[in-house]
């Protein structure tokens, strides 16, 4: 048993945020520590922040160990997130230290809760009344109990500062000290949802009587998009609450609108915690604070939230489970998804899984017995799935620089007709993918990465999409040097919407792609007022598929839904499947019947048919098998090994050597393939080698990979990581 507390001058191992290899040595500060204990410790010539980690290793003079500085105003890190954190670093081969910053983002965590003024109605009559003061008792008087800080008050009654000094001077307005750090308001789960219908009824019934059993378990949330999905989990979440444990929703980014949040609030009668990028710093300290105190019911928040210090937390929900963006791509390479389930494992808590086109490794998942399947088979309401069919582009004879076929132009006339909406989806940002010197053919490229650039037409610029590096358009080409001969070839979004200005001139259009927008923010508050009926014409990327509602929208055309099916990419098939169900999805969610247009040259594939078909347990069971004839993930297990460094021959010569000692893989049976260059082969000035490792299913991959590239000295600028599960290959 490892001691839960620490008297004054004990030696204890304290986990630092800073890149050591191991825990080092204190000993406690006055007054003694717990274990799990915030701590401020010097390191070198600095402070840093660490966490309480256990007994210390007493493999150093006694007296030259440097004592803590000082124990952090927050709760000790529970024994749950300690083990949490070790065994996510151990299966992601992620650093502890790394692991530990994950978990305490928020700025400040050691200050106490400052103090901040706030204004509310006092008892007094000012001796003078004038408008400007009228209108600001008149506010606070309509708004009875709330306080508002100087700022807020002065905003939202439309006076200047001074106007509400002059009434504290008379007694008119209370000014009082209130901490920052507040509590959130309490949730009332006790409220009535909507009423189910029995196939909504006999999930969320499932679900709650879960969660009420506190033991742990996943259910895997299938159900098209409209069914009723976030219904039903907000129902289990509010069984969740009657229980005393904490909730939190996983949402891609993009999805956390204020739509959704509107929607929790009426549920709960109160709004949820919401963790997301946007969030301030002010903001996110109050929720990692509230959250370790138990006095935040409720997270809604994008895949960090999985970090924060919870209490108690009993339901992890992760909806649209299938986005891609659930792994994170740099920094430590984890799935949220994976981890929620390894976090509620270990808590006894639940997890759902909701998604209407979920990930082959859930649906395996579920087929093996491993997570239960609830199927909601309806949408809810009047709403019917889309019609969909596929538009044969080998037959269409469409002019040079035209993509919208004749076809899908009078469906999207018929719609503007009849006052609905309709939407193109292409999932290529910028203005032409390519840009060619007709003259010689060359195509402009980044200089520090493997990538061609983009066009930006409203930016004026090209961009690569790898590392965001950006240049002026060339006039003058930067190969041949022949003159005004660069041309832009290839549909983007921004391109796309010229051409559909030109189609539908008596139409709105509104192109929406994530670099159009100064953030996250601004974006969703465009995608909102579209949604409302902005635009008559639609042109999306990807992100218009995650989860928006469109109640006027009945078309959706995929300009080029052959796009997903190229490429070496294991999951590129699938991705191709959920991404047009999504955008389908999209269609006659409200009461109006909607229709899917795919443009495709192979209407024969596979994958399109499928589609088409509607035929998801097809689909999958086809894929399914085809992986597991691969043996590959799910029913393999894979590690992608990325060597990095700005000298490609050294890069090589270190992979090289690492496929050549690769005993501790042999051991366990798993093979190693490469170094070949990565499909992109350079980023930022970076030569990139990738070497693949497979395994069987029931193989212990992350100990061998552990060893084995443990043996290799990084040297100099040399680079090494490890992606266990590789959602992307590039
Ligand atoms: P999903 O999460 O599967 O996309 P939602 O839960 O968002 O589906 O439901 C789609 C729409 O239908 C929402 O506007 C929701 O409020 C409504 N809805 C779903 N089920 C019911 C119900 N039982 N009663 C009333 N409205 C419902
Ligand atoms: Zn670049």
């Amino acid at each position: 048993m490892i001691p839960s507390f620490y008297d004054e001058g004990t030696l204890v191992a304290v986990l630092t945020t800073q890149p050591l290899d191991r825990a080092l040595d204190y000993k406690a500060p006055e007054g003694g520590c717990h274990l799990g204990a915030f701590v401020e410790v010097p390191l070198g010539p600095r402070k840093v922040l660490g966490v309480v980690w256990g007994p210390g290793k007493g493999d150093y003079d006694y007296a030259k160990v440097r004592s803590m500085l000082r124990v952090l105003d927050a709760a000790p890190m529970r024994d749950e997130m300690r083990a949490f954190l070790e065994k996510a670093a151990a299966y992601t081969l992620t650093p502890m230290p790394a692991m530990l910053r994950l978990a305490t983002r928020a700025p400040g965590l050691g200050d106490p809760p400052s103090m901040r003024k706030v204004y509310r109605r006092g008892r007094d009559e000012p001796d003078r009344m004038t408008d400007a003061r009228r209108r600001v008792l008149d506010f606070l008087s309509e708004y009875g109990e709330l306080s508002f800080t100087l700022k807020e008050l002065a905003e939202l009654s439309g006076v200047t500062s001074s106007v509400i000094k002059g009434l504290v001077k008379q007694g008119a307005v209370a000014e009082e000290d209130s901490p920052r750090d507040l509590p959130f308001p309490p949730m009332d789960p006790s409220r009535p949802g909507k009423e189910l219908t029995d196939d909504q009824a006999r999930a969320a019934g499932h679900i709650a009587q879960a969660v009420r059993s506190g033991a742990y378990g996943t259910t895997l949330l299938r159900g098209v998009t409209g069914s009723g999905k976030t219904e039903v989990y907000l129902e289990a979440v509010a069984a969740c609450l009657k229980v005393g444990r904490q909730a939190l929703v996983l949402l891609p980014e993009i999805a956390l609108t204020a739509e959704f949040l509107k929607r929790v609030e009426e549920r709960f009668g109160a709004r949820p915690a919401e963790w997301h990028s946007g969030a301030t710093m002010t903001e996110r300290r109050r929720i990692w604070k509230m959250v370790g105190q138990g006095q935040a019911q409720l997270v809604i928040g994008a895949r960090s939230a999985l970090f924060l210090p919870y209490q108690r937390l009993g339901l992890i929900v992760v909806d649209e489970e299938h986005d891609t963006s659930y792994k994170q791509e740099d920094g430590v390479l984890y799935n949220a998804r994976d981890m929620a389930v390894l976090r509620a494992s270990m808590l006894g808590a639940q997890v759902v899984l909701a998604s209407a086109t979920p990930s082959l490794e859930s649906w395996a998942n579920a087929e093996s017995g491993k997570y239960k399947r609830l199927d909601l088979e309806a949408r809810f309401g009047p709403a019917v799935m889309p019609t969909m069919r596929t538009i044969d582009m080998r037959a269409e004879k469409l002019p040079s620089n035209r993509w919208v076929s004749e076809e899908l132009k009078r469906a999207v006339e018929a719609r503007l007709e009849a006052g609905e909406q309709a939407m193109l989806f292409l999932n290529r940002r910028g203005y032409a993918p390519i840009t060619l010197c007709r003259a010689c053919g060359h195509q402009v490229g980044c200089d520090q990465c493997d990538a061609r650039m983009v066009e930006h037409r409203f930016l004026k610029r090209l961009m690569c999409h790898q590392c965001g590096e950006t240049k002026p358009m060339p006039t003058v080409c930067p190969a041949c040097e022949a003159e005004d001969r660069m041309a832009p070839v290839g549909p983007g979004v921004e391109r796309l919407g010229e051409e559909a200005v030109e189609l539908f001139p008596d139409a709105r259009v509104a192109v929406l792609s994530s670099d159009m927008y100064g953030s996250a923010r601004a974006l969703k508050a465009e995608i909102e007022q579209i949604a409302e009926g902005g635009a008559d014409v639609i042109i999306g990327t990807q992100l218009v598929a995650k989860g928006h509602n469109f109640p006027n929208l009945t078309l959706v055309g995929v300009i080029d839904a052959d796009l997903g099916l190229q490429g070496s990419d294991l999951r590129a098939a699938e991705r191709t499947f959920q991404l047009m169900r999504q955008v389908a999805g999209r269609a006659g969610r409200a009461e109006k019947p909607g229709t899917a247009m795919l443009q495709t040259y192979q209407p024969e594939h596979p994958v399109i048919r499928a589609i088409l078909a509607g035929d998801e347990e097809g689909f999958w069971r086809a894929e399914a098998a085809q992986r597991e004839a691969a043996g590959v993930p799910p029913y393999g297990r894979m590690a992608g090994i990325i060597l990095s460094g700005p000298d490609v021959a050294q890069v090589f010569d270190a992979a090289n050597a690492l496929a050549r000692n690769a005993g501790a893989l042999q051991r366990v049976g798993a093979q190693v393939f490469g170094p070949a260059p990565a499909p992109i082969a350079r980023i930022r000035g970076r030569h990139r080698v990738r070497l693949l490792v497979k395994a069987g299913k029931g193989v212990a991959l992350q100990g061998a990979i552990a060893q084995w590239v443990g043996q290799l000295r990084l040297k100099g600028d040399l680079r090494l990581a490890v992606d266990i599960d590789p959602q992307s290959f590039y």
